[in-house]
């Protein structure tokens, strides 16, 4: 949206991006191959950082600059949600930096000239879309899918925001609704088009019931952890092993097997890392996500895969 400070200071505390299943080696599986074998790699060789939600902030001339210290320090990858005016400068900031910076395209799905803009990114280099927000219908609404469409056939990731949304004018009428941007809707897109990866952001706060259990049957679907949740829960961490309840349980399918990263039996494995935060908040994020990692028991490898070893995979990146 255009007023990313001010945005982003309320998703601080009030509040989530998406890519390429020709990458995705875990979904690549024969389906006769039920049971992919797991990742010969050893857990340790991965500590790369992927973060999925760092908006561009048209507002600081230094960003780019400061996130590539960043990015150096953390060993971090950001997905860069770049407005479609600002799309010239990250494309061409990730083409010098490929391996630090991934350009996402924040694009308004209510703007007439949308599935044009798309177009355009994809042919600048852009990997995916989003943060979508701020929707003007239900994100399954038919007048939605040409943007789907064109994002399916480039086998995109695509970052919805999920839950609460911020209010950003109380003096003035708006035109804003969290009940459109719902955790339930993702479940439409990511089974009527199965090439997009589909990141909901925030886990649907407070509808974490809901955005597990889709992102529990649908293999393109994984939420991150991005904005209140993880400071509002901060004394019942453990809770997400309630929403995230079936590591480690009989209950899947062979087809869900061959489908979950590396063949990880953990439910938290639905989950990616993103910070949703100014760049001087992405290590607090990383250890609110770690905390969460202590209270579950998450283990040490789908830990990493949360980290970044899932959308390493995706974006095709270098170990
Ligand atoms: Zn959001």
């Amino acid at each position: 949206m255009g007023n990313q400070v001010s945005r982003r200071k309320f998703l601080s505390t009030a509040s989530a991006a998406a890519v390429l299943p020709s990458t995705w080696g875990f979904v690549k599986a024969p389906p006769s191959n039920k049971f992919l074998a797991v990742d010969a790699t050893p857990s340790s060789s991965k500590t790369r950082i992927v973060d999925t939600h760092v908006h561009f902030d048209e507002k600081k001339p230094s960003f780019i600059g400061d996130l590539l210290k960043l990015s150096d320090r953390l060993d971090l990858t950001a997905c860069v949600l770049t407005p479609f005016a600002y799309r010239k400068v990250v494309a061409e900031a990730a083409k010098q930096h490929p391996t630090q910076i991934i350009p996402f395209g924040f694009v308004d799905l209510d703007a007439p000239d949308v599935a044009k803009q798309v177009e355009e990114l994809h042919a600048m280099g852009y990997r995916g879309l989003g943060e979508m927000e701020f929707v003007k219908k239900p994100y399954n609404d038919p007048s939605y899918f040409p943007v789907y469409e064109l994002a399916n056939g480039y086998g995109w990731i695509v970052l919805f925001h999920t839950g609460i949304v911020l209010r950003r004018n109380f003096d003035e009428p708006e035109d804003v609704a969290s009940g459109r941007m719902r955790p339930i809707y993702l479940e439409e897109i990511a089974r009527r088009f199965p090439k997009i990866t589909v990141l909901g952001a925030h886990c649907g706060n407070p509808e974490y019931e809901w955005a597990a259990e889709i992102a529990r049957w649908n293999p393109n679907v994984f939420f991150d952890l991005s904005g209140s949740t993880l400071t509002k829960m901060h004394r019942r961490l453990a809770d997400f092993q309630k929403f995230f309840w079936w590591s480690a349980t009989e209950w899947h399918s062979a087809e869900w097997n061959v489908r979950t990263p590396n063949n990880d039996p953990s439910a938290f494995i639905k989950i990616v890392f993103g910070s949703d935060t100014d760049l001087d908040g992405v290590e607090s994020v990383v250890n609110q996500y770690r905390a969460m990692f202590d209270a579950c028991d998450v283990p040490e490898r789908t830990r990493k895969m949360i980290m970044g070893g899932t959308l390493s995979k995706m974006l095709g990146l270098p170990d």
